[in-house]
């Protein structure tokens, strides 16, 4: 029994560092202090109207009841519609194998916790989106962090993932999940085809050998804040032939800038997505009635835009944040210990602090320093399995980031 008598499950799992970062910011907000917040990772820009009327013409008509747990129908089908021309190369997807799920963050929760058994392996790429271990442990299976280097734009090594692979089998150890994540949060870094085929060909060659099946999670929230000379690739465009172990998870919160809102979904085989929709029907059933018909709205935007060759208003959205990108690329590129990789896709630098640090110092108490010095907040990397950075989120408009970098900078001097 634990101390204070709670499930020893949660002794190993930590609090969000981001919110926990954003709740001293709102404290020092309180106090009067100004404040430039790069720890959030959400989009700024305001959600659009016809999504708003949507819901709204939702509450008049009150369309409030409980929905069936993995979504209304319409807005299981718009998802389905809009992954097959994703998927161009596969068969269609059916309204069936969607679940509908409070953001994308419960979709890999629904997925972790269908497929992982106690102390299965869930291999995790680093830096990596913080609560990918901490839910693999909340599903009772064993973190597995491969790391990857700046020096390789972050992409894990296909040579990296076969060793792992092999002397998981030589231990008698199950692989179970390969969680992927492009564009990732924190680096920024977009995996190309060829990449994504590499791996999948580790995949394929491991699969040969082994009864055990390996689930691809390919987590693509951010696929559509694409930097200019950069291409989204969804995992199944690339390896179409891995389609019955691979759950591709997307949602609205970034590409809608609906983040409150919590609509995400889950694409996978219908077996899967059956024991997904009863993991959800027991925790917490369908999502919010009203903000479906909003979700609805926003997937026919989509549509639309794509049907008339590309969607203006978040084309505008993109060259805002290249726009940021580049601007801050260039103040904190005056630093002579920041290191700096510019981001492919998202909207965060994962900033190299290793020579910045005073002696002895961590990230987190490197954040608090310039927390306290220069009034910027930022994300200490030990939360990303990146001990020697901090992210810091560009989704912010371009005064408080020009006035936050400049002070950053002059701080480091
Ligand atoms: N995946 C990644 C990589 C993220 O950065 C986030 C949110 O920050 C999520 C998933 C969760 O998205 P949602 O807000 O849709 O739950």
């Amino acid at each position: 029994m634990s101390e204070r008598g709670f499930a020893h499950r949660l002794d190993a799992v930590v609090e969000s560092a981001t919110l926990r970062l954003n709740g001293m910011v709102q404290r020092m907000k309180a106090q009067g202090l100004e404040v430039a917040n790069f720890t959030t990772g959400e989009p700024d820009f305001p959600v659009r109207a016809e999504i708003k009327k949507a819901v709204m013409e939702a509450i008049e008509a009150d369309r409030s009841k409980y929905t069936p747990v993995a979504g209304i129908p319409g807005l299981r089908s718009a998802v389905a519609r809009e992954q097959s021309l994703v998927h161009s190369s596969l068969p269609s997807w059916k309204a069936a194998e969607v679940v509908v799920s409070n953001g994308a963050k419960q979709a890999i929760f629904n997925a972790l916790f269908a497929l992982v058994n106690p102390g299965e392996q869930v291999l995790i790429p680093a830096p990596y989106w913080l609560s990918y271990p901490e839910m693999a442990k909340l599903a009772d299976g064993d973190p597995l962090i491969l790391a990857t280097d700046v020096k390789d734009g972050y992409k894990l090594k296909p040579e990296l993932l076969r060793e792992t692979l092999e002397s998981l089998r030589k231990r008698g150890k199950v692989a179970r999940v390969l969680l992927l994540n492009s564009p990732s949060n924190p680096t920024g870094a977009v995996y190309t085809r060829e990449q994504m085929q590499a791996l999948g060909k580790v995949i394929q060659e491991h699969q040969s050998v082994t009864d055990e099946k390996l689930w691809i999670i390919s987590d693509e929230i951010y696929e559509k804040l694409i930097y200019p000379g950069h291409e989204f690739v969804s995992f199944l465009s690339a390896c179409p032939e891995l389609r019955s172990q691979t759950v591709t998870v997307n949602g609205l919160s970034k590409s809608a800038a609906m983040t409150g809102w919590r609509v995400g979904w889950s694409l996978a085989e219908e077996s899967l997505s059956k024991k997904m929709e009863v993991i959800q029907g027991q925790v917490c059933s369908g999502i919010n009635s009203l903000v479906q018909w909003g979700a609805l709205a926003a997937l026919d935007l989509q549509e639309d835009a794509r049907k008339a060759g590309g969607d203006a208003e978040l084309k505008r959205q993109m060259s805002e944040y290249t726009r940021r990108r580049n601007r801050v690329f260039e103040i904190l590129s005056r630093s002579k210990v920041l290191g700096l990789w510019n981001p492919e896709g998202a909207f965060y630098f994962l900033v190299d602090v290793s020579r910045a640090f005073l002696p002895g110092e961590t990230a987190e108490a490197y954040c608090e320093r310039v927390l306290e010095k220069a009034q910027v907040a930022l994300v200490p990397g030990t939360a990303f399995g990146a001990p020697t950075t901090v992210r810091m989120s560009f989704a912010t408009d371009m005064e408080t980031l020009e006035q936050g970098c400049l002070r950053w900078v002059s701080m480091e001097g």
